[in-house]
């Protein structure tokens, strides 16, 4: 092969990872990273965790450095060095030197820009006092441990509920900090929908959180006679005033495209750089990866932006793939992620009810809270489970999961299954591996798949949480098939209960000219209800996820 001089801005995820491929596709090859700031190849998503202390030595974030990326790679990596423009016809790019300003040409065959994405300021009144910061790299960490020195005692405000915003919330409240956070939507963490997003409002306020929904930032204010805050007055739309000693903004980020721009690349609808499977941008000779490009959701067909580190370095093997002669293609971004929050975790993968919705997929969708492993083995806890499906095919579309313990193993047990393009009758059949402490013999995946199932056969029909406060009493009746102490602990409004035990028995009481509704806590007993009932002539729907998830989505 030709010797080839392969160029590359941003020398983090998508960077690093095209990089080294491209090395191991070519001893000859030119290869230099350009990056902007002091690191090259460090661990972004670490950061919220080496400002909490889990993480306790910055060089653990450090994965590489210039030296041991020339030793190991032979890569040219020239650090605080910004790209600053692209010359298509001639070939080549002007970089800055930002120690000194200098600038000069460097020359390529091909270009990879894997620029990543800066996080969103948007223009609140205030929102460039001191003490304000954002997550990236790991300057604006070091400039957040300086600034909160002392932490114990602190108020931090964080301003945002995605991941990074959760992340740090939980880590500044390890930290010895009061902690309030604030977000705009109903909801923290977008890709979930709202009844699994609120097990993660209960967690956050389990721990002391101060939680804030629906409540945009109007600004960030001096504080005034009888406030006092170090950083600002967050002031919430409800005229709510938060002080700060710090404000962490978490409100999102928005692809770096402007070299893109500037050089007449093409530019996707929703502001990230286009690329065709290869990575391919509209100039040929230009690839682009990682946070800076859109992506097609596999799913809905449609083009979006995941910034997710796991595409990043799957697109970055790609291009180099591309650049050296192996024509692979990227099959799309899925979205599976993963989140701790204190003792919760939360994992995602594939579609939202949101996101069908919007493409006008039709959908099916059960909830169910299995055993996180065998329940005679100590310890299990409940796993909230929520699987959407092709109500034809029975394809998975989309599933997320919220638990103690197992999480981890469902979700991607799940993101298989999706990108494999499987069934709910296929994951009921997976064969998963079983130990008590694991799992159960019948996995909580698989009871997911057999749930679906069950509604997909004919077995069961549903109701959703949502549908229950528009019940009609005179037409339909609410059941309640828990145990009278479970009842009354807790009950949906007008629910009739029989415990499952005595339902064969006292059929007499239930009305045949009206629909039931029945439920249990998890959704099982009340299954168990709804195939009794059915048998017997009864019109009978089962409230998927039960009571748990009713209760748990009202809260
Ligand atoms: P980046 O890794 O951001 O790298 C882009 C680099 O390009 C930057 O270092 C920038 O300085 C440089 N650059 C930009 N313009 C120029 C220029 N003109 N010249 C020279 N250099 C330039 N993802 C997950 O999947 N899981 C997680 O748990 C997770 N946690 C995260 C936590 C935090 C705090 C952050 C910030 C991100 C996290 N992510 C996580 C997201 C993940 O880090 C990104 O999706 C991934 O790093 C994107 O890779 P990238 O190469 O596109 O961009």
């Amino acid at each position: 092969m030709d010797k080839k001089s392969l160029v590359i801005v941003g020398g983090v995820a998508g960077g690093a990872s095209a990089a080294a491929r491209a090395r191991r596709l070519s001893e000859e090859a030119d290869i230099i990273i350009f990056e902007r700031g002091p690191h090259v190849s460090f661990a972004n998503c670490g950061l919220p965790y080496y400002i909490g202390g889990e993480i306790a030595r910055k060089s653990d974030l450090l994965l590489q450095n210039p030296q041991s990326l020339k030793a190991r790679f032979n890569l040219d990596v020239r650090v605080n060095a910004e790209v600053v423009s692209i010359d298509r016809t001639r070939k080549c790019v002007t970089a800055r030197e930002l120690n000194s300003g200098q600038e000069y040409e460097q020359g390529y065959d091909d270009l990879i820009l894997s620029t990543g994405a800066a996080p969103l300021k948007p223009p609140i009144p205030g929102i460039e006092r001191p003490g304000h910061f954002t997550v990236r790299n790991i300057p604006d960490v070091e400039q957040i441990m300086a600034w909160l020195k002392d932490a114990a005692g602190q108020r931090a405000v964080i301003v945002g509920g995605g991941y990074i915003g959760l992340e740090m919330a939980e880590q500044l409240r390890r930290k010895g900090l009061s902690v309030a956070l604030v977000e705009a939507l109903p909801q923290v963490m977008a890709p979930l929908d709202p009844e699994m997003a609120a097990w993660l409002h209960a967690e956050l306020r389990s721990n002391g959180i101060d939680v804030h929904l629906n409540s945009p930032v109007t600004a960030f204010e001096q504080p005034v006679a009888g406030e006092s805050a170090r950083a600002s007055m967050v002031v919430l739309k409800d005229g709510k005033r938060l002080p700060a000693d710090v404000v962490v903004l978490g409100l999102g980020v928005r692809p770096e495209t402007g070299l893109a721009k500037a050089s007449g690349l093409e530019i996707g609808s929703l502001g990230g750089i286009r690329v065709n499977d290869h990575m391919q941008t509209s100039d040929p000779c230009i690839w682009a990866v990682g946070d800076a490009i859109e992506v097609r959701d596999p799913i809905t067909g449609t083009w979006s932006i995941i910034p997710l580190a796991g595409p990043a370095n799957r697109q970055g093997r790609i291009a180099a793939d591309n650049i050296f002669g192996k024509r692979s293609r990227y099959k799309g971004t899925w979205g599976t992620s993963i989140l701790r929050l204190f003792n919760v975790t939360a994992g995602c993968i594939g579609a939202n009810e949101k996101s069908l919705q919007r493409a006008g997929i039709k959908y099916q969708v059960v909830h169910l809270h299995p055993w996180s492993h065998a329940l005679y083995y100590p310890g299990a806890t409940n796993i909230a489970m929520k699987i959407i499906f092709d109500p034809e095919t029975g394809k998975l579309l989309g599933a997320q999961v919220v638990g103690q313990e197992g999480v981890d193993k469902r979700i991607d047990v799940l993101a298989t299954a999706l990108q494999a393009g499987l069934t709910v009758y296929d994951i009921a059949e997976l064969e998963l591996a079983y130990s008590p402490p694991y799992g159960s013999a019948k996995d909580s995946a698989n009871m997911a798949g057999m749930a679906a199932e069950n509604v997909l056969n004919g077995y069961v029909q549903l109701v959703q949480w949502f549908e229950v406060e528009h019940l009609n009493p005179k037409t339909q009746v609410i059941l309640d098939v828990r145990n009278l102490e479970e009842y009354e602990a807790g009950s949906i409004p007008g629910a009739l209960n029989i415990p499952l035990g005595q339902l064969r028995k006292r059929l007499a009481e239930l009305p045949k000219d009206r629909e039931i509704i029945v439920h249990c806590q998890t959704g099982q007993r009340s299954y168990f209800a709804a195939r009794i009932l059915a048998q017997e002539g009864f019109t009978v729907r089962n409230l998927t996820g039960s009571y748990r998830t009713w209760e748990n989505a009202k809260r």
